[in-house]
């Protein structure tokens, strides 16, 4: 599984796994692309419901340890209006603690024990901790290091949100030169990689 959700998704995540016809242990581990509020709010509960082991990067660990609740800057004229306006959100926002069972570092974590033919790839820009899920395919699981839907974006492309956009781009160059395809970010419909070979030009 990529990601847990915002805080309180955990009725989502149950009704989803019924679709899929799978049972909560059928999930063994949950890959935390990052350690953002509306990625890691439900994964407590979902832990205790799957039992699966939680990976997190070392850099952002301690924001689901110790429920912290960060911002990346907006990166656009939208991007800031847009971060002002979650601002004042976040005092409502609790993201519950739990422990992270692997502790994600720089270097590439294979997944083939997990039964998954891909890797964990060390893509930081949109937060100093992002890590993106490659299947050998093509599929590249992103998440934050893209977007394409409402509010953040109308159509997809690179993030309006990041910490250090050299480092979004760098990290799309390693990402193309590993394979990925599609590209499916957290916010918004899956798309194809040539959009940002595109924007990567711009
Ligand atoms: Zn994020
Ligand atoms: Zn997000």
């Amino acid at each position: 599984m990529i990601d847990g959700g915002a805080p309180k998704q955990v009725k989502g995540f149950t009704k989803a796994l019924e679709r899929l016809s799978l049972k909560p242990e059928d999930i063994r581990l949950i890959v935390m692309t990052h350690g953002h509020w509306d990625h890691i709010g439900s994964a407590k509960e979902i832990k205790n419901i799957t039992g699966a082991k939680l990976a997190l990067h070392q850099q952002e660990r301690d924001w689901l340890e110790k429920s912290l609740t960060k911002l990346p800057p907006g990166v656009t004229a939208w991007g800031q209006i847009l971060v002002k306006i979650m601002a004042m959100f976040m005092p409502l926002v609790h993201i519950p603690t739990t422990n992270v069972d692997i502790v994600l570092g720089d270097e590439n974590f294979p997944l083939t024990e997990y039964g998954i033919p891909g890797k964990i790839v060390y893509t930081p820009g949109h937060s100093i901790g992002s890590v993106s899920v490659l299947l050998e395919r093509g599929d590249a699981f992103v998440r934050d290091l893209a977007m394409s839907g409402f509010p953040l974006r109308l159509n997809p492309g690179l993030p309006i949100l990041a910490e250090n956009m050299q480092k979004v781009r760098s990290c799309w160059k390693v990402l193309l030169d590993q394979g990925a395809k599609t590209i499916y970010p957290s916010h918004g419909k899956p798309f194809s990689v040539d959009i940002i070979q595109k924007a990567l030009l711009e």
